[in-house]
């Protein structure tokens, strides 16, 4: 299988070309068709399966053929549980939609917020986010979701050990409840597999 298969544009084709990226993982392979067609997905991969890709590329591919594109609003939200985490899944965005107008910000706590707020000023269409900081920023009104369309939670397992559940509760009731979700864990206890059943309508379910 070859990315061409996957139905993607070729802007994406091109950047993931200049990325050295020859066929797409499994996960990719998976989960990449059923989120282009604006399925909910529940996946269960590790890092280093090549996961964020698999959510990245589609979730471009999916803001940058809409119609009524909202430009510089808040489209799609990653909520991940670190700052490693967070940067590297925006230089992801960055990378694979180098050659689209889409613009992506990452914010995360422990640094001061007067860059991060400056930038989310200008507009972004993608945003990656650690939950505390999000809620900040939402709570100054500085983060409006109201045009969201997308929502994705990364490495939810990793959010229930770090005690950030409660804090992603509380994004979810500040979200328009039409929305696609995907949600990825690497693996499924019992408060994540009730969790997921929370937030996702009849997901697709891609295990690798
Ligand atoms: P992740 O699981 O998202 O942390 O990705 C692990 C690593 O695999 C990252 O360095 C990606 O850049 C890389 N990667 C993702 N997809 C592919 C692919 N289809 N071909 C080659 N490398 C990839």
């Amino acid at each position: 299988m070859n990315f061409d298969e996957l139905g993607l544009i070729k802007p994406i084709l091109d950047a993931l070309k200049a990325q050295g990226y020859e066929q797409p993982t499994p996960i990719q392979e998976k989960a990449i068709p059923s989120i282009l067609q604006g399925r909910d997905l529940l996946g269960s991969a590790q890092t280093g399966t090549g996961k964020t890709a698999a959510f990245a590329i589609p979730i471009l591919q999916n803001l940058s053929s809409a119609k009524e594109p909202h430009r510089n609003q808040i489209k799609a939200l990653i909520l991940t549980p670190t700052r490693e985490l967070a940067i590297q899944i925006e230089e992801n965005f960055q990378d694979y939609g180098k050659h689209l107008k889409l613009r992506s910000l990452v914010v995360f706590g422990g640094v001061k917020q007067h860059a991060q707020e400056q930038q989310l000023k200008r507009g972004v269409d993608i945003l990656i986010a650690t939950p505390g900081r999000l809620l900040d920023f939402i709570s100054q009104g500085i983060v409006k979701l109201h045009h969201l369309e997308i929502f994705v939670l990364d490495e939810a397992d990793r959010m229930l050990d770090m005690g950030f559940v409660h804090d992603v509760k509380k994004i979810l009731k500040l979200i328009p409840a039409k929305r696609q979700n995907l949600f990825f864990s690497a693996t499924m206890p019992k408060e994540i597999a009730k969790l997921a059943s929370e937030i996702l309508i009849n997901p697709v379910r891609v295990e690798v």
